[in-house]
């Protein structure tokens, strides 16, 4: 931890945060941290409220995009119209590496044959790269997606990025994304529309039948992180 945030007390500072709002939340952490803050977004509907919210705050927040070469064009329409709307930059980043040169490393379709590697190559490197020299980032899990995103806490030590990760919408449901997309009209992709709760890249995003896990339609039910919220 750097100087200034080893002093800080981060599970207080958790359990103080632990019935606030996420636009209370988010307050603190701009506040906190901004301008040395960044947050993640695959453009799903908990990142949409996000970036709303950020929008009206209007602190600073490097805010980025981790182009995975395989992502949705619904999903990078969803980018266009967010930045419309808010006004603000959303950032893309890329693996250090083409898609060509990690294809001839690795051959074709690495998602194929090890979806590890490949989402630690396209997901879990570049954000390491791109967090760097920030003090925290900024995260849509909610605590009723995953076991391990379960024993999240509101603000906690990132152990695999080194840097504090903010989680504003852990306590939130399903239910309160689309009540708070609907009530502000926030963009969001249309694939949740036509039975898509989770959406990732799209070799490895399924549709979900209705009543099923969320997240089952992500690798297939292989697993269920990518390796950015693993604990
Ligand atoms: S989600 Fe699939 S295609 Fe995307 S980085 Fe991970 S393994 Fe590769």
């Amino acid at each position: 931890m750097t100087a200034t945030i080893s002093t800080f007390a981060l599970a207080d500072t958790a359990a103080f945060l632990e019935e606030k709002s996420p636009e209370e939340i988010l307050h603190w952490a701009t506040s906190r941290f901004s301008p040395k803050l960044a947050m993640a977004t695959a453009m799903g509907a908990e990142g949409c409220c996000l970036v709303a919210m950020l929008a009206k705050i209007g602190r600073p927040v490097r805010i980025f995009n981790l182009d995975t070469d395989y992502q949705f064009g619904e999903t990078m329409d969803t980018k266009k119209r967010l930045e419309e709307k808010y006004g603000i930059p959303i950032e893309t980043v890329r693996a250090a590496r083409t898609k060509a040169e990690i294809e001839t490393e690795f051959g074709p379709d690495l998602w194929k044959r090890d979806t590890e590697l490949c989402c630690r190559i396209r997901k879990v490197e570049p954000l390491r790269e791109t967090v760097k020299g920030s003090d925290a980032w900024i995260s849509a899990i909610r605590r009723d997606q995953t076991p391990d995103r379960a024993q999240s806490a509101i603000v906690e030590w990132d152990e695999r990025f080194e840097l504090v990760k903010v989680n504003p919408l852990l306590n939130w449901t399903w239910k309160n994304v689309w009540s708070y997309i609907h009530t502000n009209d926030v963009p969001y992709n249309p694939l949740h529309d036509q039975g898509y709760p989770s959406i990732g890249c799209w070799p490895c995003t399924k549709r979900v039948a209705e009543g099923a896990d969320p997240r089952s339609g992500r690798w297939s039910g292989e697993k269920k992180e990518c390796g950015l919220h693993s604990r």
